[in-house]
């Protein structure tokens, strides 16, 4: 194999930061022999998030739902660099990213900067905490493979440490109540496929605790999953009551300890009450916060001085107030969902755009060396040969420019709420359509199959099903 070629001079220097829904399709299609690309992000892996919350309880291995980055770009045509590093701060002025290996290795260099001509920010978001007390220290997240992996471990700690010898009632109680905070598709996805660990496997595993687990979603709105049609939030609300997942709904955590939680909801008398709810698990999905490289950057612009959510994007997914640098996906904000969808169709588009300029660049190149042959021309019969020629080129050009602004084309929602049953608006051609149950299930699952990120994925993912099915989850903690 040759060493990766050092930076073509002539080539504009594009810096992609991230690798993931975003980032990723736009390398995807990216024609890379265009640009020096330039990767940056702290994760050596493409993850697919939907099937994340089926890693929390071993339904699926969190490897077969990951894609290393680098296996996936030496397939591309011209080499792209890829640097594991996060981007500590984007220099504006200066047109540099600043760039930290955390990883734990270090060597003599761990920050350093990458310059760009054209950058695109596709980082995505952290977890909100609304700085609510404790909820770092207490709570777990449900974002990447480590809190997948981190929820698995406590879920089985809770069950072991409360089936020690001579655990209290009240001890026992406690560390077999699942908590999980956030009504939204994560909260209620991870509150499913828990509840179907125990159905399907805890309680055969470990007898004792059969009556004791519960799940609890808390929702600080009057109903969960707000994206999702009336009748969808209904079925998904009874599907939960059939699966004994208590939703308390119009109630708002306010504080997290380490064994319980403070939540605030309407008492019997109207009044507004606080009560301790304890717990052994506390998972926290309330939705997404702006990275500190983003917030950052906000305040380097002025024209993002009201970007409260993430960098405002125009039409073009160009950053207001800037030139040569885009945003996708959970860290922009054009009007759309925080969803993969949207981040990957935002990748892709961008990835037209500038295969597009590219292509526009070289018309004009040549456009430009065609006028000046036309001038030199030695005979009229040249010079019209010339000049159909530009003609022709001209036609191209105006066809390569003709790509109109992102348009973002919704192709429904889906979640799955536990015991083989799913939630579906689709939008078809003739208009909505809601669906909820198996059938909605089987869909799902063909559908999340497709969407796999590679066929290796694909094979990985069923044959987890499968196994998951015929010799149940594997219920050891590491
Ligand atoms: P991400 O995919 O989060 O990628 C961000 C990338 O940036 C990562 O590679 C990260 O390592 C990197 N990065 C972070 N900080 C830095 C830095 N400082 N410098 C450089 N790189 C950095 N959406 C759907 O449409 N359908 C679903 O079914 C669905 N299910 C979901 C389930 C779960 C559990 C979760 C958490 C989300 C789900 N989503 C779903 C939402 C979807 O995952 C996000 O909207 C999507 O990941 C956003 O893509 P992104 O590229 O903006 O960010
Ligand atoms: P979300 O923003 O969709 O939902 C968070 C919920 O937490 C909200 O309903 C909010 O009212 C509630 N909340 C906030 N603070 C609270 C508090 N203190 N106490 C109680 N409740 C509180 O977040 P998410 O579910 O993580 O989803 C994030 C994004 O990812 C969304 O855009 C979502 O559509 C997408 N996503 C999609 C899927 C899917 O399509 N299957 C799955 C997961 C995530």
């Amino acid at each position: 194999e040759e060493d990766q070629p050092a930076p073509d001079p002539s080539k504009k220097t594009l810096v992609v930061l991230g690798t993931g829904w975003g980032s990723v399709s736009l390398l995807k299609k990216l024609d890379t022999e265009n640009y020096n690309v330039v990767v940056v992000s702290p994760r050596n892996y493409f993850l697919f998030t939907p099937l994340l919350p089926s890693c929390t309880v071993g339904t699926i291995e969190h490897r077969s739902i990951m894609e290393p980055i680098r296996n996936f770009l030496r397939h591309k045509k011209a080499s792209v660099r890829y640097y594991e590093a996060e981007a500590t701060k984007i220099d504006y002025d200066r047109r540099v990213v600043y760039i930290n290996d955390e990883s734990d290795i270090k060597g003599d260099v761990s920050a350093t900067e990458v310059p760009f001509d054209m950058l695109v920010i596709g980082v995505g978001a952290e977890n909100a905490t609304f700085g609510i007390p404790g909820v770092r220290e207490h709570g777990l997240f449900l974002k990447e493979v480590g809190d997948a992996q981190r929820i698995r471990n406590r879920i089985m700690d809770c069950c072991e440490t409360a089936t020690f010898k001579d655990q209290t009632p009240d001890e026992i109680q406690r560390l077999l109540h699942m908590v999980v905070v956030g009504g939204g598709p994560t909260g209620v996805e991870f509150a499913g496929e828990l509840q179907d660990f125990f159905n399907s496997d805890l309680k055969k595993w470990i007898p004792d605790i059969r009556e004791k687990f519960h799940v609890t979603l808390v929702e600080a709105l009057p109903n969960v999953l707000p994206m999702f049609s009336k009748q969808l939030i209904e079925y998904t609300e009874k599907t939960f009551k059939e699966e004994t997942i208590s939703i308390r709904t119009k109630t708002m955590v306010k504080n997290v300890t380490e064994k319980y939680i403070e939540a605030e909801s309407a008492g019997p008398d109207g009044k507004k009450q606080v009560e301790k709810i304890p717990y052994g698990l506390l998972v926290w999905a309330t939705g997404n916060a702006l990275r500190p490289l983003v917030s950052d950057f906000i305040k380097q612009i002025p024209a993002q001085k009201d970007s409260r959510r993430g960098l405002a994007v125009n039409e073009y997914l160009v950053v207001k107030g800037c030139e040569n640098v885009w945003a996708v996906g959970d860290c922009a904000v054009a009007n759309y969902a925080p969803t993969a969808q949207v981040a990957s169709q935002e990748g892709a588009w961008l990835a037209r755009m500038f295969n597009n300029m590219a292509k526009t660049n070289e018309i004009e190149a040549e456009l430009s060396e065609l006028s000046v042959k036309q001038e030199k021309a030695p005979s009229k019969d040249v010079r019209d040969a010339v000049f159909t020629d530009i003609k022709e080129l001209q036609k191209r050009l105006r066809r390569v420019k003709q790509i109109g602004p992102f348009e973002y084309t919704h192709n429904g929602s889906l979640a799955y709420i536990g015991s083989e049953k799913a939630v579906a608006d689709i939008s078809w051609l003739s208009g909505n359509f809601a669906s909820g149950g198996t059938l909605t299930y089987i869909f799902w699952k063909s559908a999340y199959i497709n969407m796999c990120f590679s066929t290796r994925n694909r094979i990985l993912v069923c044959i987890d099903w499968a196994k998951s099915k015929v010799f149940g989850r594997d219920v050891s903690r590491v």
